[in-house]
């Protein structure tokens, strides 16, 4: 089971960043982990063996992947997966047919698809409530609820839930608060310090940064529960590659200055955006008029390179999308490049229009990922491509 150096949580996230999990290889003390690129391992004789066996059980460089990840949220076990939507579904194989799953109504469109029309077919049970407001959360929980999932903040409308509150809830109702972490990482928003079981990533984002690889991790503390979930890593096998590994473990050694430099880049655009066209258009948990800006505050140490634009219509929407030169049109999120999408039909096009509707995902919305460029290029791009609105 892969286990966090103890001694890695004692230092700062800049530090558990760049070195934690990882020690200086063996034979010749390469101070950075090698692409363990093998799928068996010689065994010294019958039963006598390093502990690796077979590379979907256990593989040096996953294993150093997934300490460091656990080091920076702060967790003792970690997880990783070929995929964040492969770590859903593995997670969810933690239960069975008939258990019933409290979801927030605006988790990523890959999320509600999975759950919406995979796992339902298997007997899971899901009620989608939003979790802004965690009265929501507590009416619908059941006897049969074993877990409650949420997205804090949610993709593209920027909503918040209050962890504290609901991790209070999750457990009087017997039921694990599952959270993905994904938007803000460990560096704005550390979910077990409000009391989560379970965090996790798509570490395809901010957590590799870099765009060039798809990934998820799953990160906890619990023994027994980190069991079961390395049980299903190996029995269902939706495992990484080394090599994908490797790329995401060498973007966490910069995720602390990236996540600096997306939150100033965030903060500045949202108020330049603001300013330019309004700023009830402007969906930004950093800015003063986000209705749960002091959650935000209380809850995160900053906002990230996330903001959401309201356009007013597809038309509206499209002039700008196809006008900015240094934002590059395209799904995703979260590298060291700026990106701006259209959620209603690139990364929620497998919500149903009307459910998109009724959440508040228009056709006029426009989602911004701030790069770590120069920020002035950054406004500069986009003074370009608002002109006229
Ligand atoms: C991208 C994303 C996922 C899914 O991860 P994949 O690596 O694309 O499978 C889950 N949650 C959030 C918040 C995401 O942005």
């Amino acid at each position: 089971m892969t286990k966090v150096f103890e001694e890695d949580l004692a230092a700062g996230i800049g530090t558990r960043a760049i070195h934690a999990g990882q020690r200086p290889e063996p034979l010749a003390g390469a101070i950075m982990t090698p692409v363990y690129l093998t799928s068996t391992y010689v065994q010294d004789g019958l039963g006598k063996h390093k502990g690796y066996e077979y590379a979907r059980s256990r593989n040096p460089t996953r294993e150093a992947l997934e300490r460091n990840v656990a080091a920076l949220e702060g967790a003792r076990h970690g997880f990783a997966f070929a995929s964040g939507t492969a770590c859903v579904d593995s997670l969810m194989k933690l239960f069975k047919a008939g258990d019933h799953v409290v979801c927030g109504e605006n988790v990523y469109g890959g999320t509600f698809r999975l759950f919406d029309r995979l796992l339902q077919n298997f007997g899971l049970e899901f009620t989608y409530v939003d979790t802004r407001d965690s009265n929501r959360i507590e009416e619908a929980c059941r006897t049969r609820t074993v877990a409650v999932l949420v997205e804090t903040p949610t993709n593209p409308l920027m909503r918040l839930t209050d962890l504290s509150a609901a991790a209070e809830i999750a457990h009087r109702a017997g039921a694990l608060l599952i959270v993905d972490n994904t938007f803000a990482t460990p560096v704005l928003q550390r979910p077990f310090t409000h009391g989560a079981d379970i965090v996790f990533h798509s570490t395809t984002k901010y957590l590799n940064g870099h765009s060039d690889m798809i990934g998820g991790i799953a990160l906890l503390n619990d023994d027994d529960l980190a069991a079961r979930i390395q049980f299903i890593q190996n029995a269902a096998g939706a495992v990484p590659g080394p090599f994908d590994c490797w790329l995401a473990l060498r973007g966490t050694k910069t995720l602390h200055l990236r996540m600096a430099a997306h939150d100033a880049n965030g903060r500045q655009v949202a108020a330049w955006l603001a300013n330019k066209i309004g700023v009830e258009r402007v969906i930004y948990p950093g800015l003063a008029s986000h209705p749960q800006h002091e959650l935000a505050r209380s809850q995160m140490c900053g906002f990230g390179g996330m903001i959401s634009v309201e356009m007013g219509s597809r038309d509206a929407a499209a002039r700008v999308l196809e006008r900015t030169r240094i934002f590059s049109l395209a799904e995703s999120l979260g590298g060291v490049e700026s990106l701006i999408s259209h959620p209603a039909t690139m990364t929620h096009a497998s919500v149903p229009p009307d459910r998109r509707n009724a959440l508040g995902i228009t056709d006029g919305m426009i989602r911004l990922s701030c790069g770590v460029e120069d920020v002035g290029d950054l406004i500069g791009d986009l003074e370009f491509a608002f002109k006229g609105e």
